[in-house]
């Protein structure tokens, strides 16, 4: 009779299972595995708080760079943030995340101080080659590009990369995520 493990459910053979069906056993341990994996988990990962703000006083702002554990992230992750503190504070990421950090953003809309806050964080890199992971397939109203950066120096430029574009968002505007220039090289 097998047994199976308790998180994840991966069975296993037990003292009286045959060891001459050791291949049916090990077969039946690898589809699980392969099941768990088929829902994509994400490849990396990293939550936590960030390190504390000043006081804020009300309406005002505040900006802090934070950096991410050293190697790993291989891309942007994707990243989600909640402002905590004894007041109504809005939390927000500033522009420029990248694969070792990103800048939190804090504000204090109220007309006190907030004491001690502090963002709670996730950040997630759903594959090696990606940060959001699997691309879908378009959707009516829908075209693929292949838009080339052409900046001097940009790390993006001469590499044809695929966008979509939708029908409703009118003529086609790309700009470069990398150097942040307007593109212009863009071919159906
Ligand atoms: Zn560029």
């Amino acid at each position: 009779m097998a047994g199976s493990t308790p998180v994840y459910g991966f069975p296993y053979p037990t003292g009286t299972d045959r060891v001459m069906d050791g291949d049916n056993a090990i077969a039946a341990l690898a589809q699980a595995i392969e099941d768990r994996l088929a829902v994509w988990p994400p490849v990396r990962m990293q939550a936590g708080t960030s390190p504390a703000f000043p006081s804020i006083n009300g309406g005002t702002g505040q900006s802090l760079a934070m950096t991410f554990a050293v190697g790993r992230f291989t891309q942007t992750p994707m990243i989600t943030l909640a402002g905590v503190s004894n007041g109504h504070m809005a939390a927000s990421l500033g522009t420029g995340a990248s694969a070792t950090g990103c800048t939190l953003r804090i504000y204090n809309p109220t007309g006190t101080v907030i004491s001690s806050p502090y963002c709670m964080f996730s950040a997630v890199q759903m594959s090696e080659a990606s940060g959001p992971g699997l691309t879908r397939e378009l959707l009516e109203g829908e075209a693929q590009y292949l838009a080339t950066c052409h900046t001097d120096g940009c790390d993006n430029a001469g590499e044809p990369i695929p966008i979509v574009w939708a029908e409703l968002d009118g003529p086609i505007v790309v700009g470069c995520g990398v150097c942040g220039q307007p593109i212009e090289d863009v071919t159906a």
